[in-house]
């Protein structure tokens, strides 16, 4: 079986900012047809659940009480492409909006819930190295090619 990455909170895993998961049932059918490998890039990169959420602003993430995160976020990459590289991952499915995850989707920086087209910290990556990222909400895309 292929192995491909999944962001570990889509897999119910309680490592959101907030101390949820954001369980989908479809990831189900991704374990039938795929060897899944779980990752979570902020927690990878060594920050705690629950945590302050954070945002990117241009060339680096802070969090809403104004902190610097980059180092974190940028830690979480290092430790999650190396996985990648490792294992010869060419696909990956993450979650949507989120400032690590974000695959079509991002907030803007400014805390107000306005979302604007982008990738997050870690999608960027990936899609530098020709991973194919796909969102929750294209699971179903990911199924039918495969
Ligand atoms: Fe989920 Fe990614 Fe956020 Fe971790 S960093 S909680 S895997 S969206």
């Amino acid at each position: 079986m292929k192995k491909i990455i999944v962001s570990a909170c889509l897999l119910g895993d309680k490592c959101k900012y907030d101390g949820h998961s954001n369980y989908v049932p479809l990831v189900k059918q991704l374990r039938e047809k795929f060897d899944i490998i779980p990752i979570c890039p902020e927690v990878n990169g060594g920050m705690s659940t629950p945590r302050t959420p954070s945002e990117i602003q241009g060339d680096r993430v802070v969090n809403q009480k104004g902190k610097d995160v980059t180092k974190y976020f940028d830690k979480g990459v290092q430790y999650v492409l190396g996985a990648v590289k490792y294992f010869d991952v060419q696909i990956a499915v993450l979650k949507e909006k989120s400032p690590s995850c974000g695959v079509n989707k991002i907030y803007d920086g400014s805390f107000n819930g306005k979302l604007i087209d982008g990738q997050g910290w870690l999608t960027r990556e990936l899609t530098k190295l020709g991973v194919k990222v796909y969102s929750e909400d294209q699971i179903e895309e990911l199924l039918n090619e495969n």
